[in-house]
């Protein structure tokens, strides 16, 4: 049933408990019931509610509730519900004219469900390229520590986090990683003054250690977002792009969350001019109004998979990806970003955002603020001097104080590790004027309970 008026809030609540198997259960002690959504707010059974400052996972990019993405997917529903793309359909046909529209053209769309399938599926090419263009000894991958790229073998191995990987080791094998810039904490020491960014260096050492030969590409996001907002230094992108290009490394950049608009321009790379060899797509694509994920393959690399031989096609099948239904609900998506000007919005909003911010620099344990578009990071410390993470309590003070208060945020720490200190932000486009003053004045009266 749509509507849990008739329900028996208790009788729900107790059910959830008996039959979900959470994410997080038990770190997550006490899930919501969320029954719906209006423009950057939730309202759960009680009806209380909750302004979503991180939309969800970084994904409802427009904001909830928009009744013309329910249509048009009902329209798509009666019309043709599913049919595979070993045929094609017009909305998948649509939406790929578009999405390279937004990439600035010259890409093959390769359609999935999820991030993570997604960045798999980029994996698996990016190693048949190199079969077929002569040089089937690289197969290596390098990614960065603190990255999140997805849940599977392939995609965790690319993920740079312990506590994620712990316990289902051995993962697929062939990932390498590199040290994230991390400015605040410069794995190499360096300070502004001295900086030579080694953190862009570093790939080209390790492609050299690991022998280029090996070597089949890097992935990284534009910027690490669920990793801890991490900002690269001015050039550090192109840099990488051309030690890949030094190499015949491919670049593949995991827009998962930077991508569609959230990065203040429609893909994250539009920030730093380089064109990568592949990009991986989901979240706000479709706002997660309805699951879809793509691989974006530059077309010279898809020619290679064009030859006569029995075996030159990407061997890669999934009974989901490219479902009409989700390719309309892009479609729509895409469109609400274009009419509404939301890519323009998210970047004024996250210009407007990192500017209120500020006022938080004054309170002792907030070490440093980090935006990229409408992201912002926020690390805690002990005391800024020793710039020691700050406990973990600290931060989920700060996160339930916020939640009293009607204002639900994100964070970002490593248990294995042993830091857990970095509050996140990443609203919805839809955020207005007041709702952002609402957010900072939150933080503030969260952060004055810390005192
Ligand atoms: N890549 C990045 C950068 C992500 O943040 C995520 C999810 O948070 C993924 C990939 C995986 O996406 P999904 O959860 O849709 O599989």
């Amino acid at each position: 049933p749509a509507n849990t008026s008739d329900f028996n809030q208790q009788s729900l609540l107790d059910k959830d408990r008996k039959y979900l198997w959470h994410p997080m259960t038990p770190h997550n002690p006490d899930p919501m019931i969320v029954e719906s959504g209006e423009g950057s707010w939730i309202t759960d059974i009680e009806g209380k509610r909750y302004f979503d400052g991180m939309s969800g996972l970084w994904c409802v990019n427009v904001g909830h509730g928009r009744e013309e993405i329910a249509d048009a997917a009902a329209q798509q529903m009666k019309k043709l519900a599913y049919y595979p793309l070993t045929q094609s359909h017009p909305p998948a046909i649509q939406l790929s004219e578009k999405v390279n529209e937004w990439l600035g053209g010259g890409y093959r769309i390769f359609y999935s469900n999820s991030g993570t399938e997604a960045n798999e599926v980029a994996f698996k090419i990016a190693r048949q390229y190199h079969h077929q263009n002569g040089e089937p000894t690289r197969y290596k991958f390098i990614s960065r520590h603190r990255s999140y790229h997805g849940n599977t073998m392939g995609a965790l191995a690319a993920t740079g986090q312990s506590q994620r990987k712990t316990k289902y080791e051995p993962l697929a094998m062939g990932f390498q990683h590199v040290a994230p810039p991390y400015c605040y904490r410069c794995p190499f020491g360096k300070t502004k003054d001295t900086c030579s960014m080694q953190c862009a260096q570093t790939y080209e050492d390790v492609i050299n250690w690991e022998g280029a030969e090996s070597v089949a590409a890097v992935i990284l996001e534009p910027v690490i977002t669920g990793g801890g907002v991490l900002v690269p230094p001015d050039g550090y992108l192109k840099k990488v792009r051309d030690i890949c290009d030094k190499y015949g490394v491919l670049m593949i950049l995991d827009e998962v969350i930077c991508g569609f608009g959230r990065s203040g321009q429609q893909f994250g790379h539009h920030n730093y001019g380089v064109e990568p060899d592949i990009v991986t797509m989901a979240k706000g694509m479709t706002s997660a109004y309805s699951p879809l994920s793509a691989t974006a393959v530059r077309a010279g690399m898809y020619e290679t998979f064009m030859g006569s031989g029995a075996d030159s096609h990407f061997r890669h099948i999934n009974t989901f990806g490219g479902n009409p239904v989700s390719c309309v609900v892009a479609l729509k998506n895409i469109e609400i970003m274009e009419r509404e000007h939301l890519v323009e919005r998210s970047a004024q909003l996250g210009k407007a955002l990192r500017q209120k911010l500020e006022v938080l620099m004054a309170h002792p344990h907030v070490g440093e603020i980090r935006s990229f578009g409408f992201i912002a990071g926020i690390e805690m410390v002990e005391d800024k001097k020793s710039k020691l993470p700050a406990a973990a309590d600290k931060m989920q003070q700060i996160i339930s104080e916020c939640k009293q208060r009607g204002l639900l945020i994100g964070k970002n720490g490593d248990t294995v590790v042993g830091f857990n200190n970095i509050i996140t932000l990443c609203p919805p486009f839809v955020t207005s004027d007041e709702e952002l003053e609402f957010i900072v004045r939150t933080l503030e009266e969260a952060f004055a309970t810390l005192k």
